[in-house]
């Protein structure tokens, strides 16, 4: 059924020996969208996506892809899917152009290969075995690999670590085409920006379990904490101007006239301080306002702390 999600994972959990790697994980990717999923090292984004491409057997929990089971429908999920492994998954003798002209032609409809070396600067790598290509280069054959037969559904697992600028928009302007032919894409990422600048939605996990989701904005929106920020003369009346505020705000002056107001960043918070401001007989010079981005959210949501 073409409105059922690409992916739909209920209550998933996978252990490995006594370690619960995934703690009932709930995920749904709408068709025809891009999916990020976000979360610190070891929060099981790696495992929750390499059971939905059939290479590990869930303990429990339930999993569809494509509307398929893929540990007892694997053959049928298979060609349907293209996937990017974190550690390669490629023959390391094999030649870079041959092993993509090989996975084309395991596909009906196929992307032609060179117009996809092209693409992703791979021309001087096609009579080079894959062990000897650069960290890079083996990165976007294997992207290439993934979405060379057209797949309905694309899983790209940190798709652009370790990638220089340029791939990493070359990778960023594919994977928008492949949602624009209707592909879906599930990407995992620790690069905030990407996934501010593809996701449809964005799945943050942690200890196993999805602990937030929603579009980019709606995360940043949600508290719709914000920071304000002027120059003004110094020694401004901090406690005056809090009294116009709405109570859970707080006022700084950080160095003499440079100011920072936290809170409910709102139109009305705007208008409150810049009439105040006009009142006082004060020009709030290079004011702005910053709205949270992801990476404060995925923070604030996640903690500090390194993962061990
Ligand atoms: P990263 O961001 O570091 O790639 P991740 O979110 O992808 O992390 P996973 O690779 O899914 O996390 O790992 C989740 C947990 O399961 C970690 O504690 C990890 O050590 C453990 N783990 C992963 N693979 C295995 C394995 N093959 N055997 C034993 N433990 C594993």
């Amino acid at each position: 059924m073409r409105n059922e999600p690409a992916v739909e994972v209920a209550g998933l959990v996978k252990r490995y020996g006594t370690r619960t790697a995934v703690d009932g994980l709930d995920l749904a990717v709408p068709r025809g969208s891009v999916t990020a999923v976000l979360g610190p090292n070891g929060a099981g984004k790696t495992t929750t996506v390499e059971v939905c491409e059939g290479y590990r057997r869930p303990d429990g929990g339930s999993v569809r892809v494509l509307g398929l089971d893929p540990v007892t429908q694997g053959a049928a999920l298979r060609p349907r899917i293209g996937v990017m492994l974190q550690a390669g998954g490629v023959y390391p003798g094999a030649y870079a152009e041959e092993m993509l002209r090989h996975t084309a032609a395991l596909h009906a409809h196929p992307i032609d290969p060179a117009l996809l070396i092209e693409r992703l600067g791979l021309e001087s790598c096609g009579r080079t075995t894959y062990r000897r290509l650069s960290g890079g280069q083996q990165q976007r054959l294997a992207l290439a690999m993934a979405v060379v037969g057209r797949p309905e559904l694309v899983f790209l697992d940190e798709p652009t670590a370790g990638l220089d600028p340029q791939a990493r928009h070359a990778t960023w302007d594919l994977v928008r085409e492949l949602r624009a032919d209707g592909a879906t894409v599930v990407l995992t990422t620790h690069f905030m920006d990407e996934a501010e600048q593809l996701a449809d939605q964005v799945v943050i996990i942690d200890g196993g379990r999805s602990i937030a989701h929603g579009t980019p904005e709606e995360l940043c929106r949600g508290g719709a904490e914000g920071t304000l920020r002027f120059i003004g003369r110094p020694g401004l009346d901090l406690a005056s101007l809090l009294k116009a505020l709405p109570a859970d705000s707080a006022a700084a002056e950080l160095s003499p006239g440079s100011y920072r107001i936290e809170g409910k960043v709102d139109p009305q918070l705007l208008a409150t301080v810049t009439s105040w401001c006009a009142q006082h007989g004060v020009l709030p010079d290079r004011l702005s306002v910053e709205r949270r981005t992801l990476e404060d959210v995925f923070l604030e949501l996640t903690g500090r702390e390194l993962r061990r």
